[in-house]
This record gives C-alpha cells, structure tokens and sequence, in this order.
C-alpha cells in the first residue's frame, strides 16, 4: 500500500476486556484544554490523534468484537469494525496474556489474516509475567511475533506504536508535516519590562492579510448533506474525479481549483471514484476520512442539511473539529424551498444542538440552485486570515489592561488574580498566553469574557480561540 499525505491510521482491534480501551487512552490525546468549556459537546473517544512516537497518526479503538454476530447492534459493530480494518494503514490485535488464547481470538486472527493489511500482534497485561512463557501460546495465531506490553503500566507501548509505524520511515512522509510547516515558532515566555506598550501595531498592520501558504479547505457533514453538490458548483462544469489509483481507496481526494483568482485545494471526502466505466461509491460516508481530512486541512466546511434534523453525527463530527482546533465555516444547505416557519425552526434547532460551534460563521445556501457560495468563500478566507494572525505583544496587553479595568476578574479569598501581561504562544488555533499570579482562580466565565474581548479587537471570527494562564507564582 503507498502511504499518502493524510495522517496513517492504527486500528486497535480485539474481543471485550483486552484492554484496547486503555491502550487507546494511554497513545491519544485529547485537547481537552481546548473543549472544556463548550456545553453540550459530544465526544466520540473511539478516534483519537495519536500523541506517542515520532510520527502524527489517527488511533481508532473498534470497540468490543464480536465475529459470529450475524444480527442487530452486534453486527452493525462488526461492520463498522471491518470497515476500520479496511480502513487502517495497520491493525494492532490485542490478546490477553493473563486469559490466553481462546476461540474468539482465533476468528479474530483468521479475519485479520484473510485482510490482507499489516497487523503486530500485541500481548497486553504482560506485565510481571515471565515473557517467553506469556507468549508461547500466541504464536499459534499465525500473526507473527507476539510483542508484550501492558497498556496500563504503559510497558513496550512506545516500542509498539514505534514499530506498527516503521513503515513511514520508508516512505516520503514529508507531506504529513505540510500543514504545520508554515507555522512559526513563538517564545515561550517574554520580559515584560521590554514591551512596549506605547508601540504603534505596525507588527499587526503588517502582515498580510492572508498566510502565504494555499487554503486547503475539507468540506464534511454527513452523508446526502450535499457535499458532492457543492463540491460540484464550486468547481464548475467538469467534476475532477479520481480514477481508481492504488492506495486511494481509502484517502479523501484533494482537487485544486480557483475561484475569483484565488487558488484553493478542496479535500473531498463524500467518496465518489470511478471503477472502469462506471462512478461509484466506495464508502459513503467515513469517519476516518472525514477525521483525515480535517487534520489535512486548514479551514473546514461543516455541511448540515436544513431539510432534516440535526443528528448526533453532525454533533460528532463538530465534535472531531473543534478538537482539531481548525478554523471553521458552517453551510446549512437545502435552504431552497424552505417556508419561513422550518427556516426558524432549523436555525433554533442548530443553535440548541451544535452551540459549541458559536465561534464560526454560519450561512445558509443551496448548493443545488448554486446560492450563498461566494459569502461562504468569503468567510472561509477570512476564518483562515484569523487562524494564522499574528497577534502583537503590546496590542494584546493593551487590550488585556483595558479588559481588566473594565471588569476585573472576581476575587479569590482576599486575593485577586493579577493580569500583567499577554503574548501570543501559537496560531491555528491562535493561542494567547496571560502572565501574572493567582490566575489559577480565574473562572471560566472570566476567561470567556476576555475571549470575546480578544475575538472582537483582533477579529478573530471563524477560529478556536485558545487562552493559557501562566502564573509565576
Ligand atoms: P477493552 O474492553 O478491550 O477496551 O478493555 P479495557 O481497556 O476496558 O480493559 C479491560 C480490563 O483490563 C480493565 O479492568 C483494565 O484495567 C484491565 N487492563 C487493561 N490493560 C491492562 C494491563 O496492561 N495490565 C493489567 N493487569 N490489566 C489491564
Ligand atoms: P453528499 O452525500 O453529502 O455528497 O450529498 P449529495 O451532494 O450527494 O446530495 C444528496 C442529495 O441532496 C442529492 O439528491 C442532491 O441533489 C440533494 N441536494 C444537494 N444540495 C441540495 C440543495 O441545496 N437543495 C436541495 N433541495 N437538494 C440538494
């Protein structure tokens, strides 16, 4: 398989109580920091961004297995589960070497095998254990050379991730890096005596108004939400589709194309391909696509669909961006034909179900009638213009003092949280760092409140907007 320039995807796979939940906990991460203020956000922890070794990657935890389900929940379990299998760049099979071999296991295996993908097979809860004789019986699965770890004392799991990954190494992976290769490097910390708080925002002012470097936009919502459609309006009369290359089965497809002289690479991931003669669709819909696709890109089109409900996939795959910490434009589509009373209706219902989205723009259009695209293009140069700001030291301080008098941060005790000085510590997301003490008493409601202060002076519309307080004593 060649490797392509979306992140690689691990698949833990394995019956119930082998410790794939644990393993997965112990290799992701998740930005909570990020998320932890937005109500009524769901989380899907099967998918997570892989935090260990030295390579970017996707974990997926498939969940409990269960081969021989030929009916209802289990077997949607089980297709879902092939399909992360079909999916995945490799599949970690957990065994338990404190159960030892059992019958499940070996359809597991025999799965597994018939797949055809590369699979370590991995010999979980072995720590403490004598290792020859904790693996001897493994081998009979016929997967190669079982490795042991234990994913909850965390024993060989970098080794583990570091091998199921050494496929890389041969490959150019150059292109996994692309995104962030533009980015910056901030100061961790800055002598406050040196700034300037006089200075004139010529650092600001300066920048150009875009970053240098092609807007890749990846445009998700579920399936029949009109990405396909839209996909096609934008490009104009010949839709590029992608023949049927090795290796891309799988991968989003990425489409350059301009539009009012602006280049833009499009990630595609409503799926279609062309087999021979005939279009078809792969996969309809895919989480791990849609995941890929958002890390790949700099800005995401989230699509929802205003003749149907807002469901829990549109929340998960909200979800899985304001994790990412991409920049966002959201497109309610199907607004043609739509009486006053279900535009209400769906405005109300999408402000309910997705609040945690109220950083980014939202338009409604009609990808079919070809209507709002160019306010929707608009918004999506512009939430990108705001993920890669530079945000000056004395201008953020300035506007730090000013938010403080205005309102100052409540009192802890006797105490009150002292706001020195903020300077910026990343971009995409745009991340601002407050010096000054006591700040681990600042409420959350505080932190929004300078948020908001920050978003309207910078225009920061259309990104995540992260704040750290670093307190120096
Ligand atoms: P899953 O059903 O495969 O996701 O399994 P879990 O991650 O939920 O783990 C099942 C049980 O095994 C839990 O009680 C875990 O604490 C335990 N467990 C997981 N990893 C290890 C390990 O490395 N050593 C030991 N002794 N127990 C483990
Ligand atoms: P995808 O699965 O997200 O790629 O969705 P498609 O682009 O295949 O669209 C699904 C269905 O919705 C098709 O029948 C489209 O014709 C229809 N559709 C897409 N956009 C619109 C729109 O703006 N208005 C209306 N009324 N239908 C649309």
């Amino acid at each position: 398989m060649s490797t392509s320039r979306f992140k690689p995807v691990v698949a833990l796979v394995g019956r119930a109580n082998v410790g794939k939940s644990t393993l997965f906990n112990r290799i992701t991460r998740s930005r909570a920091a990020l998320v932890a203020d937005f109500a009524g956000l769901t989380r899907d922890r099967h998918y997570g961004e892989g935090r260990i070794g030295r390579h970017p990657f996707i974990a997926v935890d498939t969940g409990g297995f269960e081969p021989v389900a030929k009916d209802g929940i289990l077997r949607e379990m089980a297709r879902q589960t092939e399909q992360a299998i079909a999916e995945a760049d490799v599949v970690i099979f957990l065994v338990d070497a404190r159960a030892g071999v059992n019958a499940h296991d070996h359809e597991i295996a025999q799965l597994l095998r018939r797949s055809g993908q590369r699979v370590i097979l991995a010999v979980n809860k072995a720590e403490g254990m004598r290792h020859a004789a904790a693996l001897a019986e493994f081998h009979e699965l016929g997967l190669g050379e079982p490795r042991p770890i234990s994913a909850s004392h965390g024993d060989g799991v970098v080794d583990l991730i570091e091998d199921a990954l050494s496929f890389l190494d041969e490959a150019d992976d150059d292109d996994l890096a692309a995104v962030q290769a533009d980015e910056p490097e901030f100061p961790e910390d800055i002598d406050p005596d040196t700034i300037d708080l006089d200075a004139e925002d010529d650092e600001t002012e300066a920048q150009p108004e875009q970053p240098r470097h092609r807007l890749k936009l990846a445009i998700v919502g579920r399936p029949n939400v009109g990405k396909s459609t839209l996909i096609n309006a934008l490009i104009g009369e010949e839709r590029v589709i992608a023949f049927d290359m090795p290796g891309t089965t799988r991968d989003a497809i990425e489409i350059d194309f301009e539009r009012d002289g602006k280049a833009y690479t499009l990630i595609d991931t409503a799926g279609l391909r062309r087999r021979g003669k005939v279009f078809e669709t792969i996969e309809k819909f895919s989480v791990i696509k849609t995941l890929q696709a958002i890390e790949a890109c700099n800005v995401v089109l989230l699509m929802v669909d205003a003749q149907a409900e807002i469901s829990d996939q549109d929340a998960h795959i909200a979800g899985f961006i304001v994790e990412s910490g991409r920049a966002l434009v959201v497109a309610i589509n199907k607004w043609d034909g739509l009486d006053a009373e279900r535009r209400e209706w769906i405005r109300r219902e999408f402000d309910r179900k997705l609040r945690f989205l109220s950083f980014a723009r939202v338009h409604t259009i009609s990808a079919l009638k070809g209507q709002g695209l160019k306010a929707v293009m608009k918004s999506v140069d512009e939430a990108h213009a705001a993920a890669y700001r530079k945000l000056s030291t004395p201008k953020l301080t300035r506007t730090l003092h000013a938010a403080v008098e205005q309102q100052p941060p409540p009192r802890k005790g006797i105490f009150r949280p002292k706001m020195r000085y903020a300077h910026q510590g990343g971009q995409n997301p745009p991340l601002i760092v407050i010096h000054g003490s006591g700040l681990d008493a600042v409420p959350d409601s505080y932190r929004r409140y300078l948020e908001s202060r920050f978003r309207s002076v910078f225009k920061l519309e259309g990104t995540p907007l992260r704040i750290e307080f670093k307190s120096s004593h």
